[in-house]
């Protein structure tokens, strides 16, 4: 029915828990070939497969690809007409259908219960069952009622499915779906084939531009900026630059979005550039690159997203450009974000966890992986492996940039990280004069570093949490661990920035 000579990794053993009516929890990396697991067992069963996602812009070509295999495919969402849902309602009850795509919020309405019982259900599958974990990064309420199915159909079996794995997403999604009972099913989420490039951001729209040039002349690939505005500024400028760009984000009309978004998968060579509204379930095999403008708010987000690329198996580069001003303003989001403190706090934890993976000297992957709790050895395709990040003794500058922070904080006033670093350098500019801090005894007690290294060692210390950043406005604080260094408890690698050249960090010359 598919025209696949034979399964993937462990389709077959999932397809055989579900048809034989056993749950699964089911955590595989985006392209690993998830869908089959719920489409064949709902091809083999008896009844209805109702599969529940989110991905409602999706649903019309995920039926439609099904409908050209000859599987009886239909979806309800809140885009179809009162006359379109009567249709399929009637194709159910008359169990015409093999499949039935809902978004998870039909389920939280008693009509399509009532409707659900007037036929024969073979298997629920829960698509991106992440979004039922409020520790992930895309908590969405409608799917906690998802625990329902499991009172209302305790004999139908349950899949959840999701590329997000982090043990404690796992664990959340067991309990609040209450699939206990479940056998999981847990890929490696290793990529191989993508190779990962962390570097300092130092104008970022010509280190883009130097990527694609170099590296990936008439690729396919998407570039993620975190605003509209940035992401309509960089198309224009790549367009400028003779490369074919287009913009994706939730601001643009519906029409224009879906034009781009269908000439990015059958036009070869197009650049998407994009917010994170774009992407999800997106399956073209041959994107080559994917570059993040600004800093991901989690690594899971990070690892999805980067995950699009080389999904064919050939090689792909994940890369990112990040600097001290992406912390900043993801404070000032964390800060001014609706929600309770533990949930402020969850947003920081995520945002600390990315700054790690940025600042790492570790094989970036190990650290990926690390994070989905697997263990892995250096990998020989990241910038950390292929030209080692220096260390070195960074306590003394460590020691002197906290000092200068202790002593600013005395002044309940507000200052980031650009003041902090002309004080450390002894320049007097108009503002350090204004304030009479050429007077602190830590007035150009730092000469030994350049401006662009400070930053460095701001960011490291940020990425250690030895040094914190306390509002929105960028300013610097102590933290805990910062105690120690200034009393000389303990010591402070760092590692030393790579020369700015294109590859930030060129490949090892063989
Ligand atoms: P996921 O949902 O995990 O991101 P998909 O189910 O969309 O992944 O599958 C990713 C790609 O792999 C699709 O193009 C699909 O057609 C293909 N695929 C899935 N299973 C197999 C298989 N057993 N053999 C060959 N190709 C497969
Ligand atoms: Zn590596």
């Amino acid at each position: 029915m598919f025209g696949y000579d034979a399964f993937r990794g462990q389709q077959a053993e999932i397809i055989e828990t579900v048809v034989a009516g056993g749950d699964a929890l089911v955590l595989m990396p985006t392209g690993g070939g998830k869908s089959l697991c719920y489409q064949v067992p709902a091809l083999v069963r008896p009844g209805t497969g109702v599969v529940v996602s989110p991905l409602i812009a999706l649903m019309q070509d995920q039926v439609d690809a099904l409908a050209a295999l000859g599987v009886r495919a239909a979806f309800l969402n809140s885009s179809q007409s009162l006359d379109q849902r009567r249709e399929v309602e009637a194709a159910y009850l008359a169990g015409a259908l093999d499949l039935l795509y809902l978004a998870p919020e039909r389920l939280n309405v008693a009509d399509t219960v009532r409707l659900l019982k007037g036929g024969e259900i073979s298997l629920f599958a829960i698509d991106e069952a992440h979004c039922v974990s409020s520790w992930g990064h895309d908590f969405r309420p409608d799917y906690l009622a998802l625990a329902m199915l499991h009172d209302q159909w305790p004999d139908v079996p349950r899949i959840a499915l999701t590329a997000t794995a982090t043990a404690a997403t796992a664990a959340e999604i067991v309990t609040r779906l209450r699939l206990d009972d479940a056998a999981q099913f847990v890929a490696s989420f290793d990529r191989p084939n993508i190779e990962y490039r962390i570097v300092a951001k130092d104008n970022p729209r010509t280190q883009l531009l130097t990527l694609l040039r170099t590296e990936h002349a008439g690729d396919a690939g998407i570039v993620y900026c975190l605003s509209r505005k940035s992401v309509e500024q960089t198309a224009a400028f790549l367009e400028q630059q003779g490369i074919t760009a287009l913009p994706y984000h939730a601001g643009l009309d519906a029409g224009v979005r879906a034009r781009n978004q269908s000439r990015f998968l059958r036009e070869p060579g197009l650049v998407m550039v994009a917010t994170i509204a774009f992407g999800m379930g997106i399956d073209k095999p041959d994107v080559r690159f994917v570059a993040h403008l600004d800093l991901p708010k989690s690594v899971e987000g990070y690892y999805q997203e980067t995950g699009r690329a080389g999904r064919d198996g050939a090689p792909a580069t994940a890369w990112l450009a990040y600097g001290l001003a992406d912390v900043v303003s993801q404070r000032k989001f964390i800060d001014s974000s609706e929600g309770d403190a533990a949930h402020r706090r969850r947003l920081s934890a995520h945002l600390d966890a990315m700054l790690a993976l940025c600042e790492t000297v570790e094989c970036r992957r190990v650290q990926l992986l690390a994070y989905f709790g697997q263990a892995a050895e250096p990998c020989g395709n990241c910038d950390t492996c292929t030209s080692p990040p220096q260390t070195w003794d960074g306590t003394v500058p460590a020691q002197k940039l906290l000092s200068a922070v202790w002593r600013l904080a005395d002044r309940r006033q507000r200052y980031g990280a650009g003041h902090v670093v002309d004080i450390l350098l002894g320049q007097a500019t108009e503002r350090v004069t204004q304030l009479g801090h050429t007077d602190l005894t830590v007035f150009g007690i730092g000469t030994e570093l350049d401006a662009g290294e400070w930053r460095s060692v701001v960011r490291q210390l940020l990425a250690q949490q030895l040094l914190g950043v306390a509002d929105g406005y960028g300013t610097l604080m102590l933290t805990p661990g910062s105690t120690a260094v200034l009393r000389g408890e303990r010591t402070v690698a760092l590692r030393r920035e790579a020369p700015k050249t294109a590859r930030s960090s060129g490949r090892r010359k063989s």
